[in-house]
């Protein structure tokens, strides 16, 4: 059992060359017969360590999804204009908004007129 006031018996190193001295912070716990201060506590560094690794798998399987999101978008604007598959992504919101207007109306001419713009757009060789 440590006693109160002990130094945590950790080694911190305070160099490059791999040379240590003892930490100089007071222990507050002891685990498997050693003392050692909040920082050093292996409980809390095993916990640090988790989340530290949590995070991380989080933002991985965030940008893992966004590059599912980007390559199926790309992919898609492809097969409809290979040569201009920017303009296709441009015009999307476009061919929804035109589109949802030509099923609520079939006779509308300002939704014709969208939805042949946002096709001319579409169609039209690249842009680049
Ligand atoms: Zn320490």
């Amino acid at each position: 059992m440590y006693t109160k006031g002990e130094q945590c018996s950790a080694r911190v190193s305070h160099d490059d060359w791999g040379h240590t001295h003892q930490c100089e912070r007071r222990a507050v716990v002891e685990q498997d017969g050693k003392a050692y201060c909040k920082v050093h506590d292996p409980e809390y560094i095993k916990t640090k360590d988790a989340e530290r690794t949590a995070k991380w798998d989080k933002e991985w399987a965030e940008k893992g999804a966004y590059q599912e999101l980007q390559n199926t978008a790309v992919r898609a604007c492809k097969s409809i204009n290979p040569n201009n598959p920017l303009a296709v992504a441009q015009s999307i919101t476009d061919f929804y908004e035109a589109l949802k207007a030509m099923l609520k109306d079939q006779n509308s001419a300002l939704a014709r007129d969208k939805g042949r713009k946002a096709l001319a757009k579409v169609d039209s060789p690249s842009a680049l």
